[in-house]
């Protein structure tokens, strides 16, 4: 009975997911296996190397109306693009439900749909390095995701309109024409969003218009930076405005802006006292913060939280985490500025440098603001929340932007876990810190792989540690300690599954009862003797990462 219910209750819940008409979007959340096979699709729409692709974005110029009660959007998109190669067929994104009123370019041309694809096809081939506008002008309502986006239409406490876009693992061609490659960012981006004239718009970059009429109104923004496309966003709401005043690392006067609901803005104006706090200690980790031409914003969301450049999302739970001191997400989602939206990944495949890289600056902020057993404390929460099915960089060149989930969750915990082994082998943290610093000036605004990201850090820090970096980012599983357990002997045997790198043969930290004691693992297995009641731990963030494979206990 229970089955047959269990099973009936999945059949409507993959129905329901249907209905939302993103099959990807169920392959993700039911594949628990990692996501071997990839649909023609998928390889075409994230092959870095189709011709049709073949040209950089230089300005979006984004024009949208949204329709709160009715759900719908229509909008213009101006895409100014210069091709790269001669040729007359240009590939973009916009998801087949939105509709096309018109479309405009100079020259003859027309524009083909097939599927979630734009084909633009020119009469003529057109030059190498001459800029191209092309203007659509589309509608419809945005297909919804489980929730997920790319727009949520939401109602605040007080049963008020609240709207927030997220495309991020959705796909920004849910909500706008545009090209979803991660290594083709428009140098600017406006964005002007026209809404009921009793909503306010926050955006990415600095508003820079409002104009009002008939009661609407017209918030524009302007980015100024290179944008990841992914996060291209808006907010509309009843939002107040709260600033922090914050003297940079170059001692300029910056003022963070935080935007909340109007109801909360006590318990807001309270918790964004964090932020500069938490900006000076990355400003001194990692540089000046990039964005300070396009502005520092928070904006309270209707989900849990969002890098999105310049205006990070935060959702409506205003708490401190981590003993009641700091907010963890704050702290991750501000170091994305960094990693993720100024040393970007080139391919989906790279995305652990963003993810990764924003988990271990948590880290690096707690030891910076809390002391050194703080990052010990977050470094074992990680330890024992990797899966270790898939490796974390993933399959390059298709479109793969997804990763709800579980396993593939580890380009969190495991990226971060790999950068603190790292940092244990090089054992100097001066160097290792300065290695991470000059990424950041090296790499500044600029799309990378992870085979860069290695070369680099092996020049920062002076050694060649690729074999021990490919093996956390290519293999599914950390090196393994195998572990047999005698318990009628007293015994503890351990060993290492397989020869592992040399540089990686380092000294493990096991506590044995109040004791630490450290052991030197090979592949031939070595014996502690235990006494009768002891209690052993091994404390793995002390260490290099590795997993604990307990092969048998003789009781
Ligand atoms: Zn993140």
């Amino acid at each position: 009975m229970r089955n047959l219910e269990s099973k009936i209750i999945l059949l409507f819940f993959v129905l329901v997911q249907s209905s939302c008409y993103y099959k990807p979007f169920i392959k993700y959340t039911f594949n628990k296996e990692g996501f071997k096979k990839f649909s023609k699709k998928e390889k075409l729409a994230g092959n870095n190397e189709n011709p049709h692709r073949a040209y950089q974005v230089n300005k979006y110029d984004w024009v949208v109306e949204i329709f709160p009660d009715k759900e719908r959007i229509a909008g213009t998109m101006s895409i100014s693009f210069t091709p790269t190669i001669r040729q007359d067929t240009f590939l973009f994104d916009l998801q087949k439900r939105m509709k096309i009123k018109s479309c405009s370019t100079t020259g003859d041309f027309d524009l083909k749909r097939k599927g979630d694809f734009l084909y633009l096809n020119f009469e003529e081939k057109q030059t190498a390095r001459k800029r191209i506008t092309l203007t659509i002008q589309y509608e419809g309502k945005p297909v919804k995701l489980t929730g997920e986006g790319p727009i949520q239409w939401k109602k605040d406490d007080k049963g008020r309109h609240w709207i927030s876009s997220i495309t991020e693992g959705v796909g920004p061609h849910f909500m706008m024409p545009c090209n979803i490659l991660l290594g083709n960012e428009a140098d600017t981006t406006v964005i002007s969003v026209t809404v009921p004239s009793n909503l306010t718009v926050t955006a990415n970059g600095q508003l820079i218009g409002v104009v009002e009429a008939e009661n609407k109104k017209t918030f524009k923004h302007l980015v100024t930076n290179p944008i990841n496309i992914y996060n291209i966003s808006f907010n509309a709401g009843h939002f107040v405005q709260l600033n922090k005043p914050y003297t940079d690392v170059n001692g300029i006067e910056r003022n963070i802006e935080c935007f909340a609901m109007d109801y909360r803005k006590e318990v807001a104006d309270d918790y964004y006292n964090q932020a500069p706090i938490i900006m000076k200690e990355f400003e001194q980790l990692f540089g000046v913060f990039p964005w300070w031409n396009d502005g520092c914003r928070f904006v309270e969301s209707t989900f849990a939280a969002m890098e999105h450049q310049s205006c990070i999302a935060m959702g409506d739970e205003y708490y401190k985490d981590w003993k009641d001191t700091i907010n963890t997400t704050l702290v991750h989602e501000l170091a994305h500025e960094w990693w993720g939206n100024s040393v970007t990944g080139k391919d989906y495949c790279d995305i652990w440098i963003h993810e990764g890289m924003a988990t271990y600056s948590e880290a690096l902020f707690l030891e910076k603001f809390l002391g050194k057993e703080d990052y010990t404390e977050r470094m074992r929460k990680m330890v024992f929340s990797a899966y270790n099915t898939i490796p974390i960089h993933k399959i390059c060149g298709v479109a793969y932007n997804s990763w709800t989930n579980g396993p593939d969750q580890d380009i969190y915990d495991k990226g971060a876990l790999m950068m603190h082994s790292l940092r244990v082998l090089v054992n100097d943290d001066a160097l290792f810190l300065q290695a991470l610093k000059q990424i950041q000036v090296d790499f500044a605004v600029q799309n990378i792989s992870s085979e860069e990201m290695v070369i680099k850090l092996n020049k920062s820090l002076l050694d060649d540690y690729s074999p021990m970096l490919n093996w956390y980012l290519d293999e599914a599983k950390p090196p393994q300690l195998e572990v047999r357990i005698d318990k009628k002997k007293g015994k503890l045997h351990y060993r290492w599954a397989r020869e592992i790198p040399l540089m990686m043969r380092q000294e493990l930290v096991v506590l044995r009862n109040k004791e630490e004691i450290r052991i030197n693992p090979t592949s031939e297995f070595q014996t502690i003797d235990l006494v009768s009641g002891e209690k052993l731990r091994f404390l793995i963030e002390r260490g290099i990462y590795y997993q604990l494979n307990v092969l048998d206990v003789i009781k």
